[in-house]
């Protein structure tokens, strides 16, 4: 039996999976990386960590799955998005990076981002260009960095790669992305789904230093013998352009045609719509990226806190339910769940703010804060968690209402991430969205999406589309009930008004 392997280069991890040409998931394997913080506000990572880490987890991984190496028919990449990696021209053999690797969540590039935005001609003109405005996390202003505080290193630089284009480069020797992960960089011009020439040139970037782009779906290039022996794999075996992490995930949640969304409640909350036009938000509150389909796009907005907010809760204020967790193995998350359904819709006018670490949608800004408004001494601790709850689930739905004001449609909402796990916040989410939500039969993110469009690129299936068809299905649907939409929608009229009446009071305490 064929089998397909995706390799997800995460943050904390590499995940590897193997399924069958049914799509069937046979193991999945994970190897940790470190993180290293040189200076605050930096973030960086040894990229020869993540190719030893895609050696043991995928040696892991095809132990596990019992499969031999000329079963594998074809690899997928997946990976953290926006990092920076500089090589330079010593080949596949020599390929130790000449720095380590600028994360997607270092913020030493706040000078990079307005020098970008002026090269663009203006915020709205970088956001026309490239689909998102300029971001600190964002590959270009890292390469801005690098040139200006590290002349000898950019010196020799003669290939930037994102970070599981390393992994692709040490794979098959080839200095390739796709569109996805490109459309991370600021450099991309997403609608044309190709280098944006003219911003290069104002930058004064030299466009032979970026990788050739491919389609998420189609081969980049095959394994070589040296990677292959180290990976315990076969030589010659297809590698296509897979994606970055959030539109692979896309892929391996079905969010794969227009009208179909996701809401993802993990620490951060990620809402995402698949759209077959290139539309952007002309303030740039969720970005707009190519999507793994070809020829079509995505758009997502990220909230900070989300599920986050009730681990800090369960941290600070549910001692008790995390004891109850260690002694009697009962999940202290649904133990505050429990609490908070005692509560009415509303919580008689109790409000919370889930900007706990600052935001980045609907309102970039790091100096948000949180907090529950309108406690009474009628209010109790139920009061206090539910409040958490659509609170959050009221900052999700800031996004879904940006993505609705773009034109675009969502029928349905796929739902995952932990706060997926109880049905109590699945309904909220359907009242609150005023739309359906479902979960599906798969669960594993990005490394599954990328094995998918291995298949894809390999003939398995005729497209993306019609691969997820083949393999997702829903196995749980919630419709809104109209009367709790009505009273999710009374109280989230006033949490719209609560920001911008604070917002100066933010930034001011953040002086404190
Ligand atoms: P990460 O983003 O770190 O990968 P997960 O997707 O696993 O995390 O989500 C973790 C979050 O999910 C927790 O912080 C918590 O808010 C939420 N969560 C976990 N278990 C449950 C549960 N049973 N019910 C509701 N929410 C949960």
């Amino acid at each position: 039996m064929p089998y397909l392997l995706g390799i997800d280069i995460g943050t904390s991890g590499t995940k590897t999976l193997i399924c069958d040409h049914k799509g069937q998931v046979k193991a999945t394997a994970v190897a940790g990386h470190d993180i290293r913080s040189p200076q605050p506000g930096w973030s960086e990572q040894d990229p020869a960590q993540w190719w030893s880490a895609t050696i043991k987890a995928t040696a892991q991984v095809v132990r596990k799955a019992k499969v031999k190496p000329k079963q594998i028919t074809g690899i997928g990449l997946s990976g953290q998005m926006h990092g920076l990696v500089c090589l330079g021209d010593d080949g596949p053999e020599a390929a130790a990076p000449l720095r380590p690797a600028i994360l997607w969540n270092d913020q030493r590039t706040m000078r990079q981002c307005a020098e970008l935005e002026k090269a663009a001609g203006g915020r709205r003109k970088l956001i026309e260009a490239t689909g998102n405005p300029a971001l600190t996390g964002f590959t270009a202003p890292k390469i801005l960095w690098v040139r200006k505080h590290e002349k000898q290193i950019w010196a020799k630089t003669k290939h930037v790669l994102l970070p599981k284009d390393y992994i692709r480069f040490r794979m098959t020797g080839e200095y390739a992305t796709e569109v996805g992960d490109a459309s991370g960089t600021s450099l991309l011009d997403v609608k044309r789904r190709q280098w944006n020439r003219q911003l290069l040139g104002r930058l004064g970037i030299d466009p032979s230093l970026l990788p050739r782009v491919y389609e998420s779906h189609e081969v980049s290039g095959v394994l070589n013998r040296q990677a292959a022996e180290a990976l315990g794999l076969a030589e010659g075996t297809p590698v296509v352009g897979g994606s970055g992490d959030q539109p692979a995930g896309a892929v391996g949640n079905g969010v794969v045609t227009a009208g179909v969304a996701s809401a993802t409640l993990g620490t951060s909350g990620v809402v995402f719509v698949h759209s077959d036009t290139p539309v952007h938000d002309p303030r740039g509150r969720v970005h707009t990226m190519c999507s793994a389909v070809a020829g079509q796009w995505c758009v997502f907005g990220c909230m900070l806190s989300a599920g986050g907010a009730l681990q800090w809760f369960r941290n600070t204020l549910g001692q008790h339910e995390a004891r109850q967790d260690k002694r009697k193995g009962v999940d202290p998350y649904g133990m505050l769940i429990d609490e908070a359904a005692q509560s009415p819709i509303g919580c008689e006018g109790l409000l919370f703010l889930p900007y706990l670490t600052g935001e980045r949608c609907p309102h970039a800004d790091p100096l948000a804060r949180g907090g529950w408004v309108g406690l009474t001494t009628r209010h109790t601790r139920n009061d206090m968690i539910r409040a958490l709850l659509e609170g959050v689930t009221f900052g999700m739905n800031d996004a879904v209402q940006i993505i609705q004001s773009m034109g675009l449609n969502i029928d349905t909402v796929r739902l995952s991430g932990g706060g997926a796990r109880s049905k109590f916040w699945r309904q909220m989410q359907a009242d609150v969205y005023g739309a359906p939500t479902a979960v599906i039969n798969a669960d594993e993110g990005p490394a599954y999406g990328v094995a998918i469009l291995a298949g894809v690129g390999t003939g398995v299936w005729r497209d993306v589309p019609e691969a997820c068809a083949a393999v997702i299905h829903e196995v749980e649907r919630l419709t809104p009930d109209a009367n709790a939409a009505k009273r999710y929608a009374r109280s989230y009229r006033q949490y719209k008004r609560l920001y911008p009446a604070l917002k100066d009071e933010f930034g001011r305490m953040a002086k404190l």
